[in-house]
């Protein structure tokens, strides 16, 4: 039984809410589709966040792949501020009246995940994550929770057809049930060792049975220099603290001469516990704060009818680009396609803002989804969270 919706029937509108159907039945008894220009953005982010990245722009642009329509947007991956235009679309009203619902759709959920795993990364600093979110949704979304996360700077993904699509090795160590059946970790970190070839690094969950720092100690002992690091995965009624337990394997790891091995976390892991961490964890798998990213509101909303300002209160008029000085960072929002040549500090100011589709043909090619995720990593060093 197949629930989710197809491409055909996204394509063809029908996972639209019903309301854009009625609003093609009224403006077509009314005879009236003028050229209207409409504009993604959002009121407020989520959660208090100051920034976003936007994500899901090539995956939605396949809506408009027969419209008569131009449009314009940041790139995907770019860093997005509350009350910025993120997109924005100008045709005839009706020709895209029903795809409202699915462009939003794929650009809320995409934009949220992005944001989250950009904002984990700026957490982790220069530690390693991973995105371990794919049990935690519907199976038909693993590759897009995963692409979206990595777009947003994640190292890895654990699911096997997320690494597929994007051409990368799937990144994980051992489940408990492994340990669970042999009985033993010390057991299951040799069984590890002989099963697996040399280039995956030897990363040994130390939490199945008994205390995580004996348990960090006979496996250090037992597999000695080829030992990389030791997971933990604490269940949280058992867990106290888990920078506490990280602090004590860190100093007992070192005292016993075992500096170079890591410690990995895992297990309810988010922008907000990861900064204190840091201190001892040298990387982190992050599963549901990634695939229950809460979604980045958007809305679309009529700002020009016919080339002439209208829209809705709460809004302002006209067509909206986005501006940024080239040396100093400073944004501005130009209003009716207003440009501004000159930042306040005297540096050319470049529109972020770029069309992208002219008369429903694409003018620009994409980018790849690693040039886009280097983009968004340089971008997002400059922030915090
Ligand atoms: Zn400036």
């Amino acid at each position: 039984m197949q629930i989710q919706a197809s491409l055909k029937e996204i394509l063809t509108g029908k996972t639209t809410d019903v309301y854009f159907i009625r609003a093609q039945e009224i403006l077509k008894s009314e005879n009236k589709n003028p050229e209207v220009t409409a504009e993604i953005w959002t009121k407020n982010l989520p959660e208090n966040y100051k920034w976003g990245i936007f994500a899901g722009l090539e995956e939605a642009l396949f809506l408009f792949k027969d419209l008569n329509v131009d449009i314009w947007a940041l790139p995907e991956g770019s860093i997005f501020y509350h009350r910025e235009p993120v997109l924005t679309i100008k045709g005839k009203y009706l020709d895209f009246a029903t795809l409202e619902t699915p462009l939003l759709g794929y650009i809320c959920q995409a934009s949220g995940i992005s944001t989250k795993a950009a904002r984990c990364k700026v957490a982790a600093k220069d530690r390693k994550i991973l995105s371990f979110g794919a049990r935690r949704m519907h199976p038909s979304l693993t590759p897009l929770i995963d692409r979206y996360a990595y777009l947003g700077g994640v190292d890895g993904v654990s699911a096997v057809l997320s690494g597929e699509r994007l051409n990368i090795k799937p990144q994980g160590t051992i489940p408990h049930s492994v340990i669970i059946i042999l009985g033993d970790t010390v057991k299951g970190a040799k069984a590890y060792d002989k099963a697996t070839t040399e280039e995956i690094p030897r990363i040994i969950l130390v939490d199945t049975f008994s205390d995580e720092k004996v348990e960090t100690l006979r496996v250090a002992k037992a597999l000695g220099k080829k030992l990389d690091a030791v997971r933990i995965d604490t269940p949280s009624s058992r867990r106290g603290s888990l920078l506490e337990i990280a602090r004590e394997l860190r100093e007992e790891l070192d005292l016993h001469n075992y500096k170079n091995v890591g410690i990995f976390a895992s297990g309810g892991l988010n922008e907000y516990n990861i900064v204190n961490l840091n201190q001892w964890v040298d990387g982190y798998g992050i599963g549901t704060c990634l695939s229950n990213a809460t979604t980045i509101n958007f809305s679309l909303d009529i700002v020009e009818i016919e080339g002439k300002p209208i829209t809705k209160k709460g809004k302002t008029s006209g067509m909206k680009m986005v501006f940024e000085c080239t040396r100093c960072g400073m944004r501005k929002i130009t209003i009716n396609k207003d440009t501004i040549n000159k930042c306040e500090c005297g540096n050319p100011m470049k529109s972020l803002t770029q069309k992208i589709i002219e008369k429903g043909r694409a003018i620009k090619e994409p980018e790849t989804i690693n040039d886009i995720r280097k983009r968004v990593l340089t971008e997002i060093n400059y922030l915090d969270v």
